[in-house]
């Protein structure tokens, strides 16, 4: 029960290591891993059609996964005009009715979980466990958003001196703009979607180039669960193309992002300078992660954790971990204990179950990663490098590990399988928090110290979203451990937490004079 009394649950969890669960998820994935998608921009229920391009899998550069059509610039805008048209009678609509939608759709996401899990390895290079917790998020998104919008949106009476009557509640803001990222193309593209749409707005979503068919999947699933379809458009494209388009419209009451911090400065200014009403922005962009790891902590439980959080997701999560503070008496220990076992993760075909990390997205990310590491191992700062396999045919990255003195040596955050290691003396540790402080950046925060008050010190005087003590830092969990950060990190509010729905809408007082 939650904190209102009612029940909700997140999704159930799949267990790839017991048989029972695996071997019927591996006869449906096998089946799904040899098809091809096509995808194109969906409006008003329809699928636009234009010029194909081919979508390629980022671990097996010969192959092709299928082809998707782009938006363009003249249908961007009429889909803007369908999507205002259509919002008063969306708005009106009961929020129990919208969210039932939302629920069907999140009964149909987990049917086709084969399906999606085998997309998200063949377009995002995900592994099989990141794919099932991607889907896994997006239910648990769609479940506690709809249980959040009844309650959200539930009017409420206000008792005044006069005979009047006086009502407070929300309502949606008009047609919102969804633009997700690569890094979470199910969970993050879903979510944002549903939650503007479970609190009345009618949603132009714009998912990342790298991956559409995902997103053409979740639309197609949604409409298939009673959405209405004029209440939706699915414009697929890049930032030039579809995103400026749609972020400049006076007509757009605000825009949903979650991406790079440059892209949110972009869409920012963008909304500030077009004419029209002041549009609302939520954005979630990166960070600059630390760990700070004390005398204290076991070094065991520091290595199982500084893996995860550092290398999951070949590090592609905006919470992963990128500054791992060792204090001193501890460094080597947990140095050496981080060159055996970055020793033993498995870098390569993500589909296969005993692999840690896939590739990286594409291959300007590559190219990106490889300049700060060819730079970094010049400098001779590497600590711990994990090899390739021979064969490899792919956008991979060595996972690896580099020394530094300070935070202010990373010019900016670095998107991939890349740890910086510092070292500190415990006197410095006002410090260090100054140093994470001023990075402006303030997304996730883990803290390794069996001392409590050491933990507690660091955690009054961090600015961070997400502070995780004596344990991982990602894999933020729905409804348990909303998820968002600060400064440059984010405006909030927290995906998967209580105020989400709230900023996506509008307040409303009704006063009927009786
Ligand atoms: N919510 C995710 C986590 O806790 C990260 C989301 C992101 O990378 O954008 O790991």
């Amino acid at each position: 029960r939650d904190i209102y009394g009612s029940e909700r649950r997140n999704s159930r969890g799949i267990n790839l290591d017991i048989q029972s669960h695996w071997l019927p998820l591996q006869a449906a994935l096998s089946d799904w891993m040899s098809r091809q998608w096509s995808g194109a921009p969906i409006v008003d229920g329809h699928r636009l059609t234009g010029l194909g391009r081919p979508v390629c899998c980022p671990w097996d550069l010969e192959r092709q996964v299928g082809d998707v059509i782009w938006a363009t610039c003249p249908q961007v805008g009429s889909a803007i005009t369908g999507l205002a048209a259509a919002f008063a009678d969306w708005n009106a609509r009961p929020v129990s009715e919208r969210a039932e939608i939302i629920e069907r759709f999140a009964d149909r996401l987990e049917e086709h979980l084969p399906e999606l899990m085998a997309l998200c390895s063949l377009e995002a290079g995900k592994s099989l466990q990141d794919g099932l917790d991607e889907v896994r998020e997006a239910v648990d998104f769609c479940r506690y958003y709809a249980h959040r919008a009844r309650q959200d949106f539930a009017v409420v009476s206000l008792p005044g001196p006069t005979g009047e009557s006086n009502e407070l509640y929300l309502q949606g803001r008009g047609v919102m703009v969804c633009i997700s990222p690569w890094n979470f193309p199910v969970a993050i593209f879903v979510g944002q979607m549903v939650a503007a749409l479970l609190s009345g707005n009618t949603v132009a979503a714009k998912p990342a180039e790298q991956t559409t068919l995902l997103a053409v999947r979740c639309v197609e699933l949604l409409l298939e669960s009673g959405l209405p379809p004029q209440v939706l458009a699915l414009l697929l494209g890049d930032g030039e193309q579809v995103g400026s388009v749609l972020t400049a419209d006076p007509r757009i009451a605000g825009v949903v992002f979650t991406g790079s911090l440059a892209t949110a400065q972009l869409i920012n200014r963008a909304l500030a300078e077009r004419a029209g009403p002041i549009a609302t922005l939520i954005a979630e962009t990166g960070g600059q992660n630390a760990m700070l790891v004390d005398s204290t902590a076991l070094p065991e439980q520091v290595i199982r954790d500084v893996l995860h959080s550092a290398f999951a997701s070949a590090g592609q999560r905006c919470s992963a971990l990128r500054v791992l503070y060792l204090q001193e008496d501890i460094a080597d220990q947990v140095i050496e204990l981080l060159k055996g076992a970055m020793a033993e993760l498995q870098v390569g075909d993500p589909s296969r179950r005993d692999v840690d990390l896939g590739p990286v997205i594409d291959d300007e990310a590559r190219h990106n990663l490889l300049r700060h590491i060819d730079r970094l191992t010049a400098e001779g700062r590497l600590i711990a490098q994990t090899p390739l396999p021979a064969d490899a045919n792919g956008h991979f990255i060595a996972p690896s590990a580099f020394r530094l003195e300070r935070l202010d040596q990373l010019d900016r955050e670095h998107f991939g399988p890349v740890l910086h290691v510092i070292t500190w003396r415990s006197d410095e540790l006002d410090e260090i928090i100054a140093q994470i402080n001023n990075s402006g950046f303030g997304l996730t925060l883990g803290v390794h110290s069996r001392n409590e008050q050491t933990a507690a010190y660091i955690d009054q005087r961090v600015r961070i979203g997400n502070v995780y003590i004596n344990r991982n830092q990602i894999g933020a969990v729905v409804g348990v451990q909303p998820f968002g950060g600060q400064g440059l990190s984010g405006t909030g509010p927290k995906a998967g937490g209580p105020h989400y729905l709230v900023r996506m809408a509008t307040e409303r007082t009704r006063t009927i004079n009786t």
